[in-house]
This record gives C-alpha cells, sequence and structure tokens, in this order.
C-alpha cells in the first residue's frame, strides 16, 4: 500500500483513527469460528458519519476494498478481512445520542455495543428487546448489518422489526440520512430495508433509531421435559394460546444436547433430570405482579395434566430464572466445545423440525460413518442450531457433512441461514434457500449501488458477476 495513500487517510483520521503495523491485533483479524487469519494493512478507525464518507469516498476512488467490522461475533466469517482489504471498525463510533422515553425511541452510533443499548434502555424503565448471547461484545451495527435474531423474536420480531431508522454511507461516501422516527411512515421506498440484512454490501451504517418498548413487571421460567416431539407441539400451541404476546421466549434442546451441556458446561446444574427426549424453557413476561406467576403456574399444571410433559420446575427467584437460562445458554458452549464440528443455524417447517434427527442422522451415517448431532434452539421461531460431529480419529469431512445437510435443507425448502446471515462461509450454498431470480435482482442492487464492489466484497455471494455461488 502506497505511503501516500495511508497518510492521506490518516489526515482524515487522526493520529487515533489509524492503525498499522503492529497496532493491528489478533481481534481485527480473526473471529471465534474463522479459519483463515490475513492481517490487513491498515485499520481505520472513524470518529463520526462525516469521517465515514470522507474514507469511503477516498477508498472508491482509489478502488481499494474495505470490510466493516463490529464485533465479529456473527460466525460466519464476514467480518473478517480478506486478501487486499483494510478494516474499517466502527468502535470509536459508540456513543448513544438521544433517547426519546415517551415516543420509546433511541439513537445510537452504529458501534455502540448491544449491551450497552440495553441498560441505558432499562435506566429509563424501558427495554430494547433485541438479546443474544454476545450482548457484550457484538455491536448494533453488525446486530443491524445481519438482522439479529436471539431469543426473544417470538415476541418482538427480528432486528429489522425494532429499527426505525438508518443512517449510511454508500460506497462513493454519500451519507443518506433516513434516520425516520415514525413507526409509520409510508413515503416510497423503505430504504433502510436495503440495509438491514445486506451485511456490509450495499452500505455502511452508521447510526440508527431504534425501538424501546415498556419493560415488564413480571418474568417466570419454566424448564420441563417432554417425551416426544408431538408433545412439545402441543406445549407450544397451549403455552402461546394461554399466554399470548406475554410469552417471550420458547426454546428447546434436544436430549443429545442437553447430556452434554450437563457434561461440559461448568456450573450448570440439571433443571430437570436426564431421561427425557426433549427439554424446553419457557418464559413470560407479563404486567401483571398480582396474577401473572399464578397464572404461569396454572398453564403449567394443565399441561402436565394432559401429558404434554413429564416434569417441571418453575423458577421461584431471579436466581433460578437465570440459572435456568444459563442451561439454555450453555447449548452455545456444549456445541463449541464439539470442535473441530460443523455448526448450522437454519429455519425449518414444524414438520421437518420433528424428522431431523433421524433424517439428517441416516444420510450423514450412511456417507460418513458415525456421526453425532447436537441440536436446540428457537423452535417458535422454526429456528434450529445444530452442530454435526464425525467421530473417530479423522480429520472432519467439512465440506461433505455441510453438502448433505444443505442439500435436505434446499430439498424441504428450509433457510441455511436463520439469524447469521451468510459471510464467506455460507455463500456456496445461499442457491439452496434463494431463486436464481433473487439471486439475479440482488446482484442487480449490488451493482447500481457499489459498481466498484469496494464494500463487503464476496460477503453473501461471489464477487465473479457469472459466479453462482
Ligand atoms: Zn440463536
Amino acid at each position: 500500500m502506497q505511503t501516500d495513500f495511508l497518510d492521506k487517510l490518516r489526515d482524515i483520521l487522526g493520529e487515533k483513527g489509524l492503525l498499522t503495523g503492529q497496532d493491528v491485533h489478533a481481534g481485527y483479524h480473526t473471529d471465534p469460528r474463522g479459519t483463515g487469519d490475513v492481517r490487513p494493512e491498515a485499520v481505520l478507525r472513524p470518529a463520526s458519519t462525516s469521517q465515514v464518507s470522507q474514507i469511503i469516498a477516498f477508498c472508491h476512488e482509489a478502488s481499494q476494498p474495505v470490510v466493516v467490522q463490529g464485533g465479529l461475533t456473527g460466525l460466519v466469517a464476514g467480518a473478517r478481512p480478506e486478501h487486499g482489504e483494510i478494516v474499517i471498525s466502527l468502535e470509536r463510533m459508540n456513543k448513544i445520542e438521544e433517547i426519546d422515553t415517551k415516543a420509546g425511541k433511541i439513537t445510537v452510533q452504529a458501534g455502540t455495543p448491544l449491551q450497552v443499548v440495553q441498560e441505558a434502555a432499562d435506566a429509563h424503565d424501558l427495554v430494547y428487546p433485541l438479546d443474544l448471547g454476545a450482548r457484550g461484545s457484538c455491536s448494533i451495527g453488525g446486530n443491524l448489518a445481519t438482522n439479529a435474531g436471539g431469543n426473544r423474536v417470538i415476541r418482538y420480531g427480528m432486528t429489522r422489526d425494532l429499527t426505525l431508522g438508518i443512517e449510511a454511507v454508500l460506497a462513493d461516501g454519500t451519507i443518506v440520512n433516513s434516520l425516520n422516527r415514525h413507526i409509520k411512515n409510508n413515503t416510497g421506498y423503505d430504504l433502510k430495508q436495503l440495509f438491514i440484512g445486506s451485511e456490509g454490501t450495499l452500505g455502511l451504517i452508521t447510526r440508527a433509531t431504534l425501538r424501546l418498548f415498556p419493560k415488564p413487571k413480571t418474568q417466570v421460567v419454566a424448564f420441563c421435559a417432554a417425551d416426544t416431539f408431538d408433545a412439545v407441539l402441543d406445549l407450544m400451541t397451549h403455552m402461546r394460546s394461554a399466554l399470548g404476546s406475554d410469552l417471550s421466549a420458547f426454546e428447546v434442546i434436544w436430549a443429545k444436547t442437553y447430556e452434554a451441556i450437563l457434561a461440559d458446561v461448568a456450573g450448570v446444574k440439571a433443571p430437570v433430570p436426564l431421561g427425557h427426549a426433549f427439554y424446553v424453557l419457557i418464559e413470560m413476561m407479563g404486567s401483571d405482579v398480582v396474577n401473572d406467576s399464578e397464572k404461569f403456574e396454572t398453564c403449567l399444571g394443565e399441561a402436565l395434566e394432559k401429558d404434554m410433559i413429564v416434569d417441571a420446575v418453575l423458577s421461584r427467584s431471579t436466581a433460578e430464572i437465570d440459572a435456568f437460562w444459563d442451561v439454555r445458554d450453555g447449548m452455545a458452549y456444549a456445541m463449541g466445545k464439539q470442535q473441530p464440528a460443523v455448526g448450522f443455524d437454519i429455519s425449518l417447517s414444524i414438520a421437518d423440525m420433528k424428522t431431523i434427527e433421524e433424517v439428517l442422522l441416516t444420510r450423514l451415517q450412511s456417507a460418513l460413518g458415525e456421526v453425532r448431532l447436537f441440536i436446540g434452539g428457537h423452535l417458535a421461531d422454526g429456528n434450529l442450531h445444530l452442530v454435526a460431529k464425525a467421530t473417530g480419529d479423522r480429520p472432519q469431512p467439512r465440506d461433505q457433512i455441510q453438502d448433505i445437510v444443505y442439500e435436505w435443507v434446499g430439498e424441504v425448502g428450509g433457510s441455511i441461514s436463520a439469524e447469521h446471515g451468510i459471510g464467506t462461509l455460507k455463500r456456496a450454498y445461499l442457491r439452496q434457500s434463494r431463486s436464481a431470480t433473487e439471486l439475479a435482482l440482488m446482484r442487480t442492487l449490488k451493482q447500481a449501488m457499489d459498481p466498484k464492489n469496494i464494500l463487503n466484497p464476496g460477503r453473501v455471494f461471489s464477487s465473479q458477476a457469472n459466479h453462482l455461488g
């Protein structure tokens, strides 16, 4: 890279805004599941939208590709630099600019960690309901770019549903201020949706106005065991109709995964004993301090009477609520501990969730010998996380496992990515979930908005125009 190129960037960003050489530490070029490790020549750390605009305009002029970074917790290698790219990190753009408590809105800079936004809302007796395991390190910009999901989608929706407006910088440096503050605003194209979930390929999100909700006054959690998948479905229908929108989580853990959590995650205690087929965490968040606990307990009692569940414990304290959630959150650790193994984040219909374990074990084992499967996730959203591990002393047949799983997901009309995005790790399989017409339209948008292909090139789909992967 030319010295005068870096000098120009330093002029725009100041000394603190440009890192080179030894200052480019591993945090800027590795992520938890990443395989490659390309150290970028420079990390740009803008402190304002104006600086973002200037550096993007300059990179555009020089046809210099960039990769934009939030917390690097996306797990699809979308934010890790590839050869020839420089990094733009929004870590200095981490301020909460405005909270409107009456209207339930918060405007934040894109580099603000999710947890900081949650805490700011909480301090005003409000809630920003997006919640996921990486809350302390992921950033709002990354949540938006990947349309993150998480644990409370059943009640509040995905990041897309929580966003009123955004400000973004286009590939040529143009600032698009679309910081809409209205819940209802049908004035032409909803431009923010171009940027939400497009993984930084169409523009760089710099600020956002997000929705806040009244903080629920009650929270009760039950941890249950069920012996059949049909019973779990009956339980879900029962709880949904009884609790309505007060049902805030319905998380299911398959037996093998529950065993792994109890064996591998330190400090986790079994809320209910092993020996059943499925384990379910159910959460209610309501507003009736006097009656909610009893209402929830009555619903669970009915579920027990009707044989939907065979065992259940109800939280009696905040500590117990945390302990139950620790078991659910332990799923990510237990799955991570299976490494080397292959992880998936898929959406399926209910019928396919019922057969997933049997179908995939049969297909994987007939091709690859003994394989272990760990399954669990946000059942009410139709989103499961899955880890497949070929056992024995051999390298993981990663590509074969992915081919078999994604082929099945394509066959049944599922989605190869439910909440993590495509990044670079899943792009070869995108066509299993999206039609050729859809892919062509995505390319048309990319070509129109980033003709020089400098923004997160190769994320979502390959940069070669005639390459479908
Ligand atoms: Zn998840």
